[in-house]
């Protein structure tokens, strides 16, 4: 086992059955990502985004986790209460499959960041019905897993999505002069 690092992993727990689907979150979110702050209220734009199948009776809350260039070939069905979920309904990866957390006019991928230094963030605030709690907890991991930044990962989405040498010819064009 390499170097391992001590680090506060910040997580909210969703409680399904407390959830009504109101979709208060995914508004507060978006209002809270706006720039400037508190600006537009376009869900869209949320971090954190109801998975509806009302054909199934099936609605989830989910947060972004983590951007991936592939779907996976995760086709699960878990049942809870008596109640059947898809694998997909509890992923918060941004993947190709689906067009869920992706920014809809860039399309770059929108990572939950917990509201930044808020105290407790804003759709844990926001649900009246109790359904999400907030969780701080001190981890122990390997120094290599700790995951890249959130600028890395933009930054990686745009070379697939225009290719290296544009992006450089961008930044070159963008570079102050003399
Ligand atoms: S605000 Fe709470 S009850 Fe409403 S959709 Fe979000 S998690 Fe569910
Ligand atoms: S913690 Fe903040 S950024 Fe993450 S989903 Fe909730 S409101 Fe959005």
């Amino acid at each position: 086992m390499g170097e391992t690092v001590k680090k506060i992993v910040r997580t909210i727990k969703v409680d399904l059955d407390k959830c009504n689907g109101c979709r208060a979150c995914e508004i507060a979110c978006a209002a809270f990502h706006a720039k400037p702050r508190y600006s537009s209220f376009n869900p869209a734009r949320s971090r954190i985004r109801m998975v509806i199948d009302e054909r199934n009776d099936e609605w989830v809350a989910i947060r972004s986790t983590d951007y991936t260039k592939s779907g996976c070939e995760g086709r699960r069905v878990y049942t809870i209460n008596g109640k059947e979920y898809s694998e997909c309904s509890f992923c918060g990866s941004i993947c190709p499959t689906r067009d869920l957390f992706k920014e809809p006019d860039s399309g770059l991928p929108l990572i939950c960041d917990m509201c930044e230094d808020e105290k407790e963030p804003l759709c844990v605030q926001i649900c009246s019905r109790g359904a999400l709690t907030y969780e701080e907890k001190e981890v122990e991991v390997e120094a290599e897993v700790v995951k890249p930044a959130e600028m890395e990962i933009g930054l990686q989405s745009l070379v697939e999505k225009y290719g290296l040498q544009k992006l450089a010819d961008t930044f070159a064009r963008m570079s102050p002069k003399g």
